[in-house]
C-alpha cells in the first residue's frame, strides 16, 4: 500500500450536537455522516484548552498550551517551531493550508511548513473575505466556506500526482457572527429544541458558571443576531474591527435597551415584533441556532464537494479524510454560547474519521482521545518517527480496533484565559475520565495577556457525569463521593507532573 494521503477538515466552533451522526436530530449533515458512517466516530475526543488559537496550537504540535506558548488568544505562534506539516513536508508529503489559521500575521507568526497557503486574517469575514497568502493580500468575492472549498479543490488538482499529500481545510464557520449564505435561509424555519438547562440558575456550582457573560438571552449582540441596532442601544467596547483576533463587539442585545420589541434583519430587511421580552429571549435562541445551524449547511456541502473530488480522482481508498472541529459549543446548554468551559459541550470536539484502506466502516470509539493526539497519529498513518516532544499518542492503535491496555484514561483540559473583557470566563484546569470531571477554579490571573487579576477564593468541582450529565451538581463536598475525588484528584497531580503543567493548588494534599 503507497503512503496515505491526509485531508483534514477542521471547523471552527462546531460542537458534536449540531452533526447528524452523533445522534441528537438538531440538524442534517449527510457528507460529514458519511465519513463516519464509511469509517469512525470519536465520542470521547476532548480539546485541552476550549479556546480557537491555542486548540490550533497543540493540533499542529502535539503537545499542550505551556509547552507551545500559545495559552490565549494573545499568544501567536512562533511559526519557527516545529509542527505535523513540517515533519510531514520533509518525508516528502506536499502540503498545504486554506481558510482559517488564527495563529497571528506577519513574518514570525504566518504559516510555515506549507507547500502553499491562503489564510483569512485572525477570524476572517463571511463574505468577500480578505485571505492572506505568501505572494501577499487577496480578497475574494464570495461566501467563505465555499471559497475555502474550491482553494482546497483547485490544489487537489494541480498538485504533483506521484506524491502523497497533506492538506489542511480550515473553515472559518461556524464561528460567531454566524453568516449564512442566503441560500440557506430556508433551512431550519422550524421551531428547534430548547436545551433543558436553558433557564439554568447555575445553583451548586462553582461561582465560575454564574459570572460567565456569554448567555443567550442576555449577552448576544445585534450583530450575532443579524439584527439592526435599535436608536439608543447600549455601547460597549469600541467599534467591530473587521478580522481582528479579539472581536469588539458593539452593542448588548438586550430588551432594556430598547422602547419597543421591534427588530429588523441587517440583510434582509425582515421586520420582527413580541410582545414580551420572554418572548424575545425565545426569539434569539431560535435566531441564534438557526443562523449556527445554516453556516454548518455550507460547510457540510464543502465536505461532499471534497469527498466528490476524492472519488473523481480515484483517491478515496487510501486517503486519511478526518472532520473535527477546534473545539465544542455551548448550543443553549447551561443558558450559553460559546466555549472556553470544561463542562462536556465546550469540551468535547468532533471527530470523524475515513480511510478504507484501514479503517472499518461504521467504527465507534469511546476511548479517551485529546487534540495533542493529532498530530502524532498524522505522522504515525504516514509511517514516519514520532518527535519526542510531542506529548499526545497516535490513535493509530484505535483505528484498527485495538486499545492497549496502557491507552491514556483521562482527558486534560486548561483554560489559561482568566475573565477576558467580553465573556468573563475564569480560569481553570482539570480531568475526566469515562465517568467523572473534576475542575479546579484557581481564581488568579497570571498577568498574561488579555487576562485580568483574580483575587476570588478558588473552587473546586467535581460531577459524576453518568449520574449527572447534564452537570449540575457540584459534589465535590459530597462524602459519598470523597474517595473519588481523592483518586481523581491523585490523577491530576500526576497528570500535571507528566505533561509538566505548574498547578495552581497544593499537591499531594488529597
Ligand atoms: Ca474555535
Amino acid at each position: 500500500m503507497p503512503s496515505p494521503n491526509i485531508l483534514f477538515i477542521m471547523a471552527d466552533d462546531h460542537a458534536a450536537k449540531a452533526i447528524g451522526c452523533y445522534g441528537h436530530g438538531l440538524n442534517r449533515t449527510p457528507h460529514i455522516d458519511r465519513i463516519a458512517n464509511e469509517g469512525l466516530r470519536l465520542d470521547r475526543c476532548y480539546v485541552s484548552n476550549s479556546i480557537c488559537t491555542p486548540s490550533r496550537a497543540s493540533i499542529l504540535t502535539g503537545t499542550y498550551n505551556h509547552v507551545n506558548g500559545v495559552m490565549t488568544l494573545a499568544d501567536h505562534f512562533d511559526n519557527r517551531l516545529p509542527h505535523v506539516a513540517k515533519h510531514l513536508r520533509a518525508a516528502g508529503w506536499q502540503t498545504a493550508l486554506f481558510g482559517k489559521w488564527h495563529l497571528g500575521e506577519g513574518p514570525t507568526h504566518q504559516p510555515t511548513g506549507f507547500d502553499a497557503w491562503s489564510v483569512v486574517p485572525g477570524q476572517g469575514l463571511y463574505f468577500d473575505p480578505v485571505f492572506h497568502e505568501p505572494g501577499g493580500v487577496v480578497q475574494r468575492p464570495g461566501y467563505v466556506t465555499d471559497i475555502v472549498t474550491d482553494l482546497s479543490i483547485e490544489w487537489l488538482r494541480q498538485r504533483d500526482r506521484d506524491r502523497p499529500f497533506f492538506l489542511m481545510c480550515h473553515h472559518k464557520a461556524p464561528h460567531r457572527s454566524w453568516e449564512n449564505h442566503p441560500r440557506h435561509d430556508g433551512l431550519y424555519t422550524e421551531e428547534i429544541r430548547i436545551p433543558e438547562t436553558f433557564d439554568d440558575d447555575y445553583r451548586h456550582r462553582a461561582a465560575a458558571a454564574a459570572a460567565a457573560r456569554m448567555r443567550v438571552a442576555v449577552d448576544m449582540t445585534y450583530l450575532d443576531l443579524g439584527l439592526v441596532q435599535p436608536e439608543g442601544g447600549r455601547e460597549v467596547g469600541e467599534p467591530l474591527l473587521p478580522g481582528s483576533c479579539v472581536r469588539k463587539l458593539p452593542v448588548v442585545a438586550d430588551v432594556r435597551d430598547v422602547q419597543a420589541l421591534r427588530f429588523t434583519c441587517i440583510r434582509t430587511g425582515e421586520v420582527f415584533r413580541f410582545e414580551t421580552k420572554e418572548q424575545y429571549d425565545r426569539f434569539k435562541f431560535q435566531r441564534y441556532m438557526q443562523r449556527y445551524l445554516r453556516t454548518i449547511a455550507a460547510i457540510d456541502e464543502g465536505v461532499g464537494r471534497l469527498l466528490d473530488e476524492l472519488d473523481a480522482q480515484g483517491l478515496a481508498e487510501n486517503t486519511v479524510v478526518i472532520y473535527t472541529s477546534d473545539q465544542g459549543f455551548f448550543l443553549g446548554e447551561h443558558g450559553w454560547y460559546d466555549k472556553r468551559f470544561m463542562y462536556e459541550q465546550s469540551f468535547q470536539m468532533p471527530f470523524v474519521l475515513r480511510h478504507p484502506a484501514a479503517v472499518r466502516a461504521g467504527s465507534v470509539c469511546d476511548a479517551m482521545v485529546s487534540n495533542v493526539d493529532f498530530a502524532p497519529t498524522f505522522l504515525e498513518l504516514a509511517g514516519q518517527r514520532i518527535p519526542s516532544y510531542m506529548q499526545g499518542h497516535s490513535i493509530v492503535p484505535l483505528l484498527r480496533g485495538e486499545r492497549p491496555a496502557d491507552w491514556p484514561d483521562i482527558a486534560y483540559h486548561r483554560y489559561w484565559m482568566h475573565r477576558d473583557e467580553f465573556h468573563n470566563a475564569y480560569a481553570h484546569y482539570g480531568i475526566r475520565d469515562a465517568r467523572y470531571k473534576l475542575i479546579h477554579w484557581y481564581n488568579q490571573g497570571l498577568g498574561l495577556a488579555g487576562t485580568l487579576p483574580g483575587g476570588e477564593a478558588a473552587e473546586w468541582e467535581f460531577f459524576d457525569c453518568e449520574r449527572d450529565p447534564l452537570e449540575l451538581i457540584n459534589c465535590f463536598g459530597d462524602p459519598a463521593y470523597a474517595s473519588e475525588v481523592a483518586r481523581m484528584t491523585r490523577r491530576l497531580d500526576e497528570k500535571m507532573a507528566e505533561i509538566g503543567d505548574v498547578p495552581m493548588h497544593a499537591v499531594g494534599v488529597c
